[in-house]
């Protein structure tokens, strides 16, 4: 039971194997440059705790996966909620104010920002799980668009689309976990890089079930008629309403695909090939570069080249025609601006894409073995970008070395943009069992206050949640605080919906 509640995995079978782990502690010394310690044993949960309740009262932070291994769960849920329609959620939205409870929506619970974690308080908390609202209701061929059930996972979700030749090619790394209702409560952003990167781009109306009725915005392909609703409903992370079901509009499906990989001599210099080929206006929807340590890890850097140099993987893709021209027109872009394509760049490319998919079922492994492993992400403009990266690696490696004695941070890009890009920062290090977590508050807090220094966001797709509510207090308007807090009294006036969730509590006790 245990290893469901705290690694990503569907089933027992898919638990790291002991045979697996010892045989990957010498690669973590040798690829990390610090030993793995002896494999830690997961604990059970102590007899009686009801393991549904546990796996809902976390996400998946590093802190969420620790704390689910060792069965140390500050708070559980008092009871999970398994609507079957709106009427259901209606009737819970009314008991929990009636009786002071407070509700926290749960789609995938794949947060990484305390987003479906209970609030620290006295308070009963029950858990609104969405996983019986789920599936494709209705297809419109005509516009692409299908109407969605907010508790879809992604497979699901392709799997209903695929048999008509459409796909709504959103693929977060979290994609075989996470739910439709999750990635608008969030803005989850999927993994290509360019062009329709938020779910946002996708979203063409939402529904969600609140405390002052439902809120169901016209389906629309574009309106100038006011401030978007569906805008105000994206990001809620569940404060504002439940999400019920969206429209998301479709593509067909790609055949053409092509993709390289090439060799940049430094980031820096990578970051700037970056810039000039999606100013160029090409924009092929394949765009990573990623530092050449971080690459080595994945396996994706190509044979004899360094460490110190950066790794681009470059594809395109087209439902329509062939690709290869744009390919091409983007590699003479990027050689032009200084950066090489080396042998061995197909093998790399691969060795990207399956590390990028197993990713959380490494880590979970890597937690075993002592690792501290954690991300933190943001977006700057181009004209910041360098000196952000610089500072922030600067910031984490002084508290690595610090509160770790050592460990490292390394970087890539995620997303770019015609004035910008999303670099996304991976952490890696030696924890001290049993101070893990606080050990990586240290870290993260030197992490968040190094971006707000460098006027980067607090985060460009993992969300705001519980943990990163002080520095999104600073980042946005204090005129949008009072106008966002007073939405949030009107259709939530007992407070019910996810407390302390994007808005400092009023019930919270002080830290
Ligand atoms: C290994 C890993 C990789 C990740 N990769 C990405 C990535 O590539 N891109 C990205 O954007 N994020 C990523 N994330 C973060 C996370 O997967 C996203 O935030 C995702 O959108 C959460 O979806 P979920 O269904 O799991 O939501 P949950 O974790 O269940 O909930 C997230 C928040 O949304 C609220 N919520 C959920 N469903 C609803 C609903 N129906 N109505 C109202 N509120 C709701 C919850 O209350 C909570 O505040 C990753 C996380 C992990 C662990």
């Amino acid at each position: 039971v245990s290893y469901l509640v705290w690694g990503w995995g569907a089933t027992e079978a898919d638990a790291p194997k002991p045979a697996d782990l010892e045989a990957m502690a010498p690669y973590v010394a040798e690829v990390l440059g610090f030993p793995a310690q002896a494999p830690e044993l997961p604990r059970q949960l102590a007899t009686g705790t009801d393991p549904d309740r546990a796996r809902h009262s976390l996400g998946r932070s590093y802190g969420d996966v620790v704390r689910g291994m060792r069965a140390e769960i500050p708070r559980l849920v008092d009871r999970v909620a398994r609507p079957r329609d709106e009427a259901e959620i209606t009737a819970l939205l009314e008991a929990a104010a009636a009786t002071g409870a407070a509700l926290i929506p749960f789609g995938g619970g794949t947060s990484v920002v305390g987003g479906v974690t209970p609030p620290p308080d006295e308070r009963p908390v029950w858990s609104l799980d969405l996983g019986r609202l789920a599936g494709v209701a209705e297809v419109d061929a005509t516009s692409r668009a299908a109407r969605v059930m907010a508790g879809t996972t992604g497979p699901a979700l392709e799997d209903a689309l695929r048999p008509q030749g459409l796909t709504a090619r959103f693929f977060p790394q979290s994609f075989e976990r996470s739910t439709v209702g999750g990635w608008v409560a969030t803005r989850a952003a999927g993994h290509y890089a360019t062009r329709l990167q938020h779910i946002d781009d996708l979203v063409e109306s939402v529904r969600a079930v609140t405390s002052a009725g439902v809120w169901q915005s016209r389906r629309l392909p574009a309106s100038g008629a006011g401030p978007s609703p569906d805008r105000m409903l994206l990001g809620s992370e569940g404060t504002l309403g439940v999400i019920t079901e969206t429209w998301l509009r479709l593509q067909d499906r790609p055949v053409h695909r092509a993709s390289t990989v090439l060799l940049a001599p430094s980031f820096a210099v990578g970051c700037e090939a970056v810039r000039l080929l999606v100013q160029s206006g090409l924009a092929p929807a394949t765009v990573r570069l990623v530092d050449g340590r971080e690459a080595a890890v994945s396996g994706a850097l190509p044979a004899g080249a360094q460490t110190t140099e950066a790794v681009l993987v470059v594809g395109a893709e087209s439902a329509h025609a062939p690709v290869d021209a744009e390919l091409a027109a983007a590699v003479t872009v990027l050689r032009d601006a200084g950066l090489r394509e080396p042998d061995g760049a197909g093998e790399a490319g691969r060795a990207w894409g399956s590390g990028f998919t197993r990713a959380p079922y490494l880590r979970d492994s890597l937690v075993l073995l002592g690792v501290l492993t954690e991300t933190f992400e943001t977006a700057t403009t181009w004209d910041r970008l360098d000196a952000l990266v610089a500072s922030v690696t600067a910031a984490v490696e002084g508290a690595l070395a610090r509160v770790c004695g050592g460990g490292r941070v390394t970087c890539r890009l995620t997303h770019a943009y015609p004035d910008g890009a999303a670099p996304y920062f991976t952490v890696l290090a030696p924890a001290r069992r049993g101070s893990e977590i606080a050990q990586w508050a240290e870290v993260k807090a030197a992490a968040s206050g190094a971006l707000a220094d460098a006027g980067g966001t607090i985060t460009h797709h993992h969300a705001v949640g519980r943990d990163h509510v002080p520095w999104y207090a600073a980042q946005r308007p204090d005129v949008f605080a009072l106008a966002l807090a007073a939405v949030k009294r009107e259709i939530d006036p007992a407070g019910v919906l996810n407390p302390g969730v994007l808005l400092p509590d009023p019930l919270a006790p002080p830290r």
